[in-house]
C-alpha cells in the first residue's frame, strides 16, 4: 500500500510581558519576561501543534482548545500537543519530521535548543533528529524586534501507510 504524506504549517505570536514564566518547547527559560496568554503560552509548541492539526486538516488549536474553556487556563502546552498527537494517531498518521523557527530578539536560545528538541520529540513520538528548531531575531523591526512579542513558525510532515 502506498504511503500518504501530509504537510502542515503553523504560526503563533504572544506578547512578552513582565511577571510571566518563559516556556518554549516545554522548557522553562530564565528571562525577565514571559509570554502572555491563557495557557503557559508556549509559542513554539503552539505553532507545532497547529502544524500537526493542519497537516491532518482537522482544524486548529482555537477549535480544539478554546481559550474560553477554563480547563485550558494555565495548561501546559505539552499536554495540548500530546492531545493533538493522539488525535492524528487515531487517524493513522505519525510524525515524520518537524521544523520550526522562533522569532525573538532575546534571550539567546542556543543553550536550550537540545533540551527543547528532546522534550518535543518525546511528545511527538519521534527521534530527536526529526525535530529541528531555529531561532532568529527580527533585526529590531516590528513588535518582535521591539521586544514586545515572540513568534514562532513550524512545518510538520505526517505519513500514513
Ligand atoms: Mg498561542
Amino acid at each position: 500500500m502506498d504511503t500518504l504524506f501530509r504537510i502542515g504549517t503553523g504560526y503563533d505570536i504572544h506578547r512578552l510581558v513582565e511577571g510571566r514564566r518563559l516556556v518554549l518547547g516545554g522548557v522553562e527559560i530564565p528571562f525577565e519576561k514571559g509570554l502572555l496568554g491563557h495557557s503557559d503560552s508556549d509559542v513554539l509548541t503552539h505553532a507545532i501543534c497547529d502544524a500537526l492539526l493542519g497537516a491532518a486538516a482537522i482544524g486548529d488549536m482555537g477549535t480544539h482548545f478554546p481559550d474560553t474553556d477554563p480547563a485550558f487556563k494555565g495548561a501546559s502546552s505539552l499536554n495540548l500537543l500530546e492531545n493533538a498527537v493522539a488525535q492524528i494517531a487515531s487517524l493513522g498518521y505519525s510524525v515524520q519530521n518537524v521544523d520550526a523557527v522562533i522569532l525573538t530578539e532575546r534571550p539567546r536560545l542556543a543553550p536550550y535548543m537540545r533540551s527543547m528538541r528532546e522534550t518535543l520529540a518525546a511528545i511527538l513520538r519521534v527521534e530527536v533528529d526529526r525535530v529541528s528548531i531555529k531561532a532568529k531575531t527580527s533585526e529590531g523591526l516590528e513588535s518582535v524586534g521591539r521586544g514586545e512579542a515572540m513568534a514562532a513558525q513550524a512545518v510538520a510532515l505526517l505519513s500514513r501507510s
